[in-house]
């Protein structure tokens, strides 16, 4: 298999033939010994200044020994050298199918021996959890912990979860955890730890197609749901083309004159861009909720809220919103209660967040076509690992047909053609309602097929619906739910029909169910016997006291898998003969990672299958980014609608179509990311801060400091002022000291700074005496509480102040200078504004507290 390797991986060739030979004399070990590598590892990484290239090849074959003991399964060479390749800060791609989770195994171990915590990162609940349990399992043999965080993980169980060795936790829970540790007012509330190392699953889908939505955490803002309501009629008697131009590819609108004198006149008003009035707003975001947000492609409605539907996976995304007022014009165009306008309370992009580990690693099945991002953004490179078995999946030319009613007529023959011979067909559309349209037309056609998209009834059927998808016959149509992290068994999937029965005739009593005749043949009678009795659930198989019962299961288990293992191998015979999987492609995606996921579907694990794209002029790709050029090509050809045009010509017309899609969303995220690290310094300093203050058990330093250096830049003023007597008369007020401004007045600057802080020393002393003979300890406590609230609460404001600051530079862009230049001038100013604001505020409060108290 060595040969295979390019030469990028040769170099790796001696490490994998040692991590083998290692592995091979552990196999003779006791369970009790293997264990105790980890210990022997630990010291030994201590030794070499935690340097884990050195012990790499032990803790790697170690790792591949507990594999096999645990699951049966024997590492391939390809898992290993992805293994390597994540522990180099690197992308591993390598193809669905291939095992990344058990890779991911090896480096999190690795990593894990130095003491620091390891995450690995997936984009859903059910893959954390799904990959925590066979971790269970490996690490079981290893004495290493393995912890999980879902939405449904409480408070205290988090910050347990984070403490293990290795945690699975998805990453938006990560994020929101990273937001709320900063909003934290008390140390015991923290449930982070460092950032240590972190590997993520399906890297592209959370690095760059996530890329463009920061995480937010909101408080609720102001209701007013009146511009809304009156911005929504207004937008229905605009009339596009004439009063407004829609910009598509930048999901922007533009108002004509005629548009603009038309909305004056409805509201009365002399001037629509008005800063006071925020007339405009209103109106644009009623106009862009009416034409470029569209339900059950965008959206879906479900008890009477507006959800939104990842454009990337098709899944629903409960909770989120849009921002700046977009999802309440939604709200008012669908005439639903409109929700409160959030305040955004803290905000993180991922592209920030991934950015704070030390070592950063990621997989995925597709990353090469973007990885002049990972290196520019992430400083990651990608490295394509070679398919254990050669990929044989033949990727058919495009079919193009003129118009869109063509296409989809010769997508369902095709699903019928394959009806008809029971060749397994993946159906990829792009949104729910182009599903749903091409479920009717097969219905029509009485073609029995399956539907996944974001409706909650397909989505919990979604488990069986892609058990399914590979057996003979089956016709399963999928928005891009389907493109990830799950696997098309060709024949039917033995694990998970097994596990399924299992489950299914566990306890029978309870349920009384009937057994299927062909298990009760395969089982003896004591087996059936205690599968009906026992209720031995998942995760006690493995306490003490069910080791024995375990046992038992673990051997019924077996059995029935391998009856289903001969069963589906003789079906997936069947299939390979007919050609493996057939996926077809509806729509060209936005980029060519995406269509290549859906392609991935078919030729797993060397298995044959076949990919091909149904296209139109009219798919929204096209017609956005094709230019006139296409449309040119095909008027020359002349030719009739039902024909579709496979022409090199038109192929490479599109491609680079695509590409300059691609080349469009990568500006607008590097762009995004130019931006947001500006807010990110001055995020991570205030946190800093922050995190002093929470952690410090002495905070009259801090006040003091603060004061200080607040003397010191009210003097500056002075100075600058000619002496102005009233900067100093502020200043005394501010300090809440009571003192002679005359006196002050004819003293050098040295003299009044130097006096100013004594005089601020002693007052502060006297406070504190007052206080603590108040209540013992009270001082640090208001100390502490008015740091933070006032930290946050002017955090809070400048975000705010920045988001404008952003609207603000893109309105002006027009001019010549650079507005990422002037924007961080900008944001420098306001981010020294605001530290100023909360020192004095601060000052300004404490040198006050006596008055609450006495109150
Ligand atoms: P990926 O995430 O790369 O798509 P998975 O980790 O979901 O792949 O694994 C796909 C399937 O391959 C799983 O059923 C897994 O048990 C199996 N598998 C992984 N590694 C091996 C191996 N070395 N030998 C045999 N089967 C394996």
């Amino acid at each position: 298999m060595l040969q295979i390797f390019n030469n990028h991986i040769n170099k790796y060739k001696q490490t994998l033939i040692s991590i083998n030979k290692q592995s091979k004399i552990l196999q003779k070990y006791s369970d009790k010994k293997l264990k105790e590598q980890t210990q022997i590892l630990k010291i030994k990484l201590e030794n070499n200044n935690l340097n884990t290239n050195t012990i790499l090849i032990d803790a790697f074959a170690v790792i591949k020994e507990a594999i096999f003991r645990a699951l049966n399964l024997t590492l391939f060479d390809v898992q290993l050298l992805g293994g390597i390749i994540l522990n180099n800060n690197s992308i591993a791609e390598m193809k669905t199918g291939e095992g990344k989770t058990l890779v991911a195994l090896l480096p999190a171990y690795l990593n894990a021996l130095t003491g620091q915590g390891v995450q690995i990162i997936t984009v859903n609940d059910y893959l954390a959890t799904r990959d925590a349990n066979i971790a269970n399992k490996v690490f079981s043999y290893l004495n290493i912990k393995i912890g999980l965080i879902t939405q449904q993980t409480n408070f205290h169980d988090r910050q347990k979860q984070y403490t293990q060795n290795i945690t699975y936790i998805t990453n938006s829970e990560l994020g929101f955890d990273y937001l709320k540790d900063n909003m934290a007012i008390h140390k015991n509330n923290i449930i982070q730890r460092n950032f240590h190392y972190a590997i993520i699953d399906e890297v592209d889908s959370i690095l760059i197609d996530e890329a463009r939505t920061p995480l937010i955490i909101s408080g609720i803002g102001d209701t007013n749901d009146k511009p809304y309501i009156q911005a929504q009629n207004i937008s229905k008697v605009l009339i596009n083309k004439i009063d407004y131009k829609v910009e598509e590819k930048s999901k922007n609108i533009i108002l004509t004159e005629k548009g603009i004198s038309k909305c004056e006149r409805i509201l009365r008003i002399k001037n629509l861009y008005d800063a006071k009035s925020r007339w405009i707003k209103y109106i644009l975001n009623a106009i862009k909720a009416k034409e470029l947000f569209l339900r059950n492609r965008d959206y879906i409605i479900q008890n009477n809220q507006i959800i939104i539907v990842d454009e990337f996976t098709g899944r629903i995304m409960e909770g989120r919103r849009w921002s700046d007022g977009i999802h309440q014009s939604i709200e008012a165009k669908e005439n639903i209660k409109i929700e409160a306008e959030n305040k955004t309370l803290a905000s993180i992009t991922y592209q920030n967040l991934f950015l704070l580990y030390n070592k950063l690693a990621g997989m995925t099945g597709t990353a090469k076509t973007e990885e002049n991002e990972f290196l520019n953004i992430y400083k990651m490179n990608v490295i394509t690992i070679p398919t254990n078995k050669k990929c044989i999946r033949k990727d058919l030319s495009d079919l193009v047909y003129k118009d869109e009613y063509n296409k989809w007529q010769s997508v369902a023959n095709e699903c019928l053609d394959m009806y008809k011979i029971g060749r397994p067909t993946l159906i990829g559309t792009t949104s729910i309602q182009k599903s749903e349209l091409l479920s009717e037309m097969l219905k029509k056609m009485k073609v029995p097929h399956n539907l996944l998209n974001a409706r909650p009834e397909n989505v919990l059927k979604e488990a069986q619906t892609i058990l399914q998808a590979g057996q003979k016959g089956a016709i399963t149509i999928s928005t891009n739910m389907a493109g990830r992290g799950t696997d098309i068994i060709l024949g039917g999937n033995a694990e998970k029909t097994t596990e399924l029965i299992i489950e299914k005739y566990k306890s029978q009593q309870q349920n009384q169910c009937i057994m299927n005749n062909e298990i009760k043949e395969l089982l003896t009678t004591s087996e059936i016997k205690f599968l009906q009795s026992t209720n031995i659930t998942k995760e006690r198989m493995h306490d003490k006291d069910c080791i024995e019962n375990y046992n038992k299961l673990t051997t019924i288990y077996f059995k029935v898998l391998n009856k289903y293992k001969k069963i589906f191998e003789q079906k997936k015979k069947e299939i390979l003969d007919l050609g493996g999987l057939y996926v077809i492609g509806t729509e060209r995606h936005e980029s060519r990672r995406i269509d290549n996921q859906l392609r991935g579907r078919a030729g797993r694990q060397g298995d044959r299958g076949t990919s091909r794209f149904f296209l139109s002029l009219q798919d929204n790709l096209f017609r956005v980014f094709g230019g006139s050029k296409i449309e040119n090509l095909i008027n020359s050809l002349n030719i009739d609608d039902t024909t579709p045009i496979e022409s090199i010509l038109l192929t490479r017309s599109l491609n680079s179509a695509q590409k300059k899609v691609e080349a469009y969303f990568y500006d607008i995220r590097k762009q995004l990311y130019e931006y947001d690290e500006v807010i990110h310094n001055q995020r991570k300093a205030i946190y800093n801060e922050r995190k002093k203050v929470l952690n410090s058990t002495f905070t009259r330093d801090c006040i003091l400091e603060y004061a200080e250096y607040t003397i010191e830049e009210m003097l500056t003023i002075y100075i600058t002022k000619n002496q102005d007597k009233n900067t100093l008369v502020s200043l005394i007020k501010l300090l809440n000291i009571k003192d002679n401004i005359e006196k002050l007045s004819t003293m050098n600057l040295y003299e009044i700074q130097h006096y100013l802080n004594e005089q601020l020393r002693i007052s502060y002393d006297l406070k504190e005496i007052y206080l603590e003979q108040l209540r013992p300890g009270l001082i640090r406590q208001l100390e502490k509480y008015y740091l933070l609230q006032q930290i946050d609460q002017a955090w809070q404001e400048h975000i705010d102040k920045m988001n404008l600051l952003k609207e603000y530079i893109g309105w002006r862009s027009y001019g010549q200078q650079d507005p990422l230049i002037e924007y961080k001038n900008e944001a420098f100013h306001l981010f020294i504004n605001m530290i100023i604001y909360i020192r004095q505020t601060v000052i300004y409060l404490i040198m006050r507290s006596r008055l609450i108290i006495d109150i």
